[in-house]
């Protein structure tokens, strides 16, 4: 199963992609690749494979992508070999990506979990993001222009959820992983 996590900036995402690894079993994590620079403490391989522009272009060319999409003036995507390897395995891959390649993964692999994670209000998510401080006023307004776009499309994806506490949201988010593993349409017999 493939389980996309999507949600605008500051909602909580990366934490909880990050956490929901250690408390869910058999969660494989699909490592993107991407032109941005490594931020202090990141390894290749683990957050990211960091690559130039031109190899990106390259494997774009190549059709390696199963998405790509430039976000917040970087390039980002996913390998479609990482998927398949581990689906072709039965196993489960998370992916954290942007809204963007979620469309582009929705038409080749309608079958996976689309869910998407909200901060309780706008004035909460405007808070955490200068929270961060890792921002410019004028990137913050960016972001938050480009949330409210996001927030509306909510009923593409198959869950929500509201991120007040990151306890809860991580409870109902290994929930939703658990309860589509038991699905019937998603069984096969051995
Ligand atoms: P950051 O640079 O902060 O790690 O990520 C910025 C944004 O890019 C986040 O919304 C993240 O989910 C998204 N992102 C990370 N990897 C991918 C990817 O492979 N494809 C797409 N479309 N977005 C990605």
């Amino acid at each position: 199963m493939l389980i996309v996590v999507l949600a605008p900036a500051g909602a909580g995402k990366t934490t909880l992609c990050r956490d929901i690894r250690k408390t869910v079993a058999n969660l494989a994590y699909s490592v993107s690749y991407t032109t941005r620079n490594p931020r202090p403490g990141e390894m290749e391989g683990q957050a990211y494979h960091f690559v130039s522009e031109l190899t990106f272009q390259q494997m774009v060319d190549r059709g390696e992508f199963a998405e790509w999409a430039r976000v917040h003036g970087h390039l980002y995507g996913t390998a479609a070999r990482t998927l398949e390897t581990v689906l072709d395995r039965g196993e489960d891959i998370l992916l954290d990506i942007d809204t963007q390649g979620a469309r582009q993964l929705r038409a080749r692999y309608p079958q996976g979990l689309y869910i998407f994670v909200v901060a309780p209000s706008m004035r909460e998510l405007e808070g955490r993001l200068k929270e961060r401080k890792s921002d410019a006023p004028r990137e913050i307004a960016r972001r938050l222009a480009r949330a409210v776009d996001e927030i509306a499309a909510w009923r593409e994806y198959d869950y929500v959820i509201v991120n007040r506490h990151l306890d809860e949201a991580l409870r109902q988010l290994a929930c939703i992983i658990e309860a589509e593993r038991c699905r019937t349409s998603r069984l096969t017999l051995t």
